[in-house]
């Protein structure tokens, strides 16, 4: 089974229990803080064109990244 952590709390995301996101992260506005793979404590930083946060292990997320979906 594939561990999940919040990326806003660094909180393990168990199946059936809600994990509030805040509003801002839900909006995109928010970058996350945690690994949701590890809920390691990534390295943020903020951009004028969104922001990146990179887990030593996991590697950089961007915030163009998420806007593929
Ligand atoms: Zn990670």
């Amino acid at each position: 089974m594939q561990e999940r952590y919040n990326p806003f709390t660094g909180k393990r995301i168990v199946a059936g229990i809600d994990d509030p996101v805040p509003a801002a992260a839900a909006l995109g506005l928010e970058p996350p803080r945690f690994c949701e793979h590890c809920g390691r404590r990534m390295i943020v930083q903020v951009s004028p064109e969104g922001w990146w946060a990179k887990c030593s292990r996991h590697g950089v997320l961007d915030s163009k990244t998420l806007d593929h979906r």
